[in-house]
C-alpha cells in the first residue's frame, strides 16, 4: 500500500463516518457528551479536503500530518488521542516507503501504544482502545500462524468487531461514561463504534485492492 493508497484509505472512512452520525451520536448522547461524532468526523472532513497535499507526502511525514491535522481539528479526548497515535505511528515507520501486511501492524500497534499512554487506559476499559487492542491480536494471531494475507486482515476486523461488541458489557474506567452510576454498561462505547468503523475500512480497502 503506497502512501497515496493510505489516503485513498482514509477518504473512503471519512464517508463512511459520514454516514454513521446519527448513530454515534445517540450512543455518545447516552454514555457522553454527544459531541465524539462531530468531533471525528470534523477531522476526517478536515483530511479530505488536504488529501492532495496529503498525497504528495512520503509515508512517515504523510502519518504525522494526519496525526496534526486530527489532533487540531477534532478536539476533545479523541483529538488528542488520535493525534498522538498517528504522530507514534510515523516515528515507528520512519524510513518505510509502502505498507505491506507487517509493517501495516508495526503503524496499529504503535498507534495503539501511543493512545494506552497518552490516555492512561489500559483494553477492558470500554473505550477505543478495544477494537483496535482485540483487532490487532487477532491480526497478530492469524499472522503468526502463516494464514494468507486476506485471512490476516480478516481477523483485523473480525476481532475489532468483537472488541467493539464487548464494550457493551464492559464498566468505564476513563472517559466520561465513567461519571455514570452504571459506567455505562448495556452500551455500545461509541469511541470504540467509530474506531471500529476506521479498521472495516482498512480491512476492506486492503482486500478489495490489494489482493
Ligand atoms: P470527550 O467527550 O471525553 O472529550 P470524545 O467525545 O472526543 O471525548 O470521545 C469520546 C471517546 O473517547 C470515548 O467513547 C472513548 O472511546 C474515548 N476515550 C475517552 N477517554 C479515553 C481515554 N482516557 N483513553 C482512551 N480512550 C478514551
Ligand atoms: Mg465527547
Amino acid at each position: 500500500m503506497t502512501p497515496a493508497e493510505y489516503v485513498d484509505y482514509i477518504v473512503l472512512t471519512a464517508d463512511e463516518i459520514e454516514k454513521n452520525g446519527e448513530y454515534v451520536t445517540a450512543l455518545d448522547a447516552k454514555t457522553g457528551d454527544g459531541d465524539h461524532w462531530v468531533n471525528l468526523n470534523a477531522g476526517f472532513q478536515k483530511l479530505i479536503s488536504i488529501q492532495d497535499e496529503l498525497k504528495s507526502l512520503e509515508l512517515a511525514p504523510m502519518l504525522r500530518k494526519i496525526g496534526m491535522t486530527l489532533m487540531s481539528a477534532i478536539g476533545g479526548s479523541s483529538g488528542v488521542l488520535y493525534g498522538s497515535g498517528y504522530i507514534a505511528a510515523s516515528k515507528a515507520l520512519n524510513g518505510v516507503e509502502t505498507l505491506d501486511i507487517r509493517t501495516l501492524g508495526t503503524l496499529l500497534w504503535a498507534e495503539l501504544d501511543a493512545i494506552m499512554e497518552r490516555g492512561k487506559a489500559q483494553p477492558g476499559w470500554k473505550t477505543m482502545i478495544d477494537s483496535l487492542y482485540e483487532g490487532l491480536e487477532s491480526y497478530q494471531a492469524a499472522l503468526e500462524s502463516e494464514r494468507d494475507e486476506r485471512a490476516v486482515m480478516e481477523a483485523l476486523k473480525e476481532g475489532a468487531r468483537q472488541g467493539r461488541d464487548h464494550t457493551r458489557e464492559m464498566e468505564a474506567v476513563k472517559g466520561r461514561a465513567s461519571y455514570q452510576t452504571n459506567k455505562g454498561v448495556g452500551e455500545l462505547d461509541p469511541g470504540a463504534v467509530t474506531m471500529c468503523i476506521q479498521l472495516e475500512c482498512l480491512s476492506d480497502y486492503v482486500i478489495n485492492n490489494k489482493l
